[in-house]
């Protein structure tokens, strides 16, 4: 049997990511979506299963201990995927640039989607949407900003989200591909 995908999805804050993401494992169940953990507080009307909330103490134990497959610092706070276990399951992760780098510097044959936001205005107005604070969101804007060059870079797909149902289509498509084709390690 093939070696399972790990299929990275990255793109600046607004673009849609965490959407797309739940809709493409809803679409194909054999897809496994990575739970990471972060260290930041869960927004109000965040579900409790969106990350592992966890303390500095506890993040930093795990990074001491060798548990992390990638971690960063973004705005203030870490956020990192667990090591996975053994699996013959296809691993989706949804994280930032500085985090898909170490992935395929550790796994080249990790395939690396970028998703483009259809307009500024549209990613402004989701940031706005999440209820964090305009210091906060102006923050995230400036993030984004410095975070799509480096994308576009190390991006073998790039995809933007301009109608949620063709996004998700455009990624399926991606995903068989490699499976038929995987990337050389
Ligand atoms: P948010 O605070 O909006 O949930 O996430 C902030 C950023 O962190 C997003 O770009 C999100 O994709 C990214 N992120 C979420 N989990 C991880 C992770 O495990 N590792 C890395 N490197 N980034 C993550």
């Amino acid at each position: 049997m093939a070696d399972p995908l790990i299929i990275v999805v990255s793109g600046p804050g607004g673009v849609g990511k965490g959407t797309i993401v739940a809709e493409v494992c809803r679409r194909d169940p054999s897809l496994v979506l990575s739970r990471s953990w972060t260290t930041r507080p869960r927004r109000p009307q965040e579900p409790e299963d969106a990350y592992v909330f966890v303390s500095r103490d506890e993040f930093e134990r795990r990074i001491a201990a060798g548990g992390f497959l990638e971690w960063t610092a973004f705005l203030d706070n870490y956020y990192g995927t667990p090591t996975p276990g053994p699996s013959s399951a296809d691993l989706v992760l949804e994280i930032e640039v500085d985090g898909a780098q170490q992935v395929k510097r550790r796994h080249p044959e990790a395939v690396l989607i970028f998703v483009l936001p259809p307009s500024r205005d549209e990613q402004e107005r989701r940031l706005r949407g999440r209820g964090d604070s305009d210091e906060h969101v102006a923050k995230r804007l400036r993030k984004a900003l410095d975070e799509e060059p480096v994308g576009l870079a190390i991006a073998d797909h790039v995809v933007v989200n301009d109608r949620l149902d063709g996004t998700v289509d455009e990624m399926l498509a991606i995903i068989d591909q490699h499976r038929s084709a995987p990337l050389a390690r």
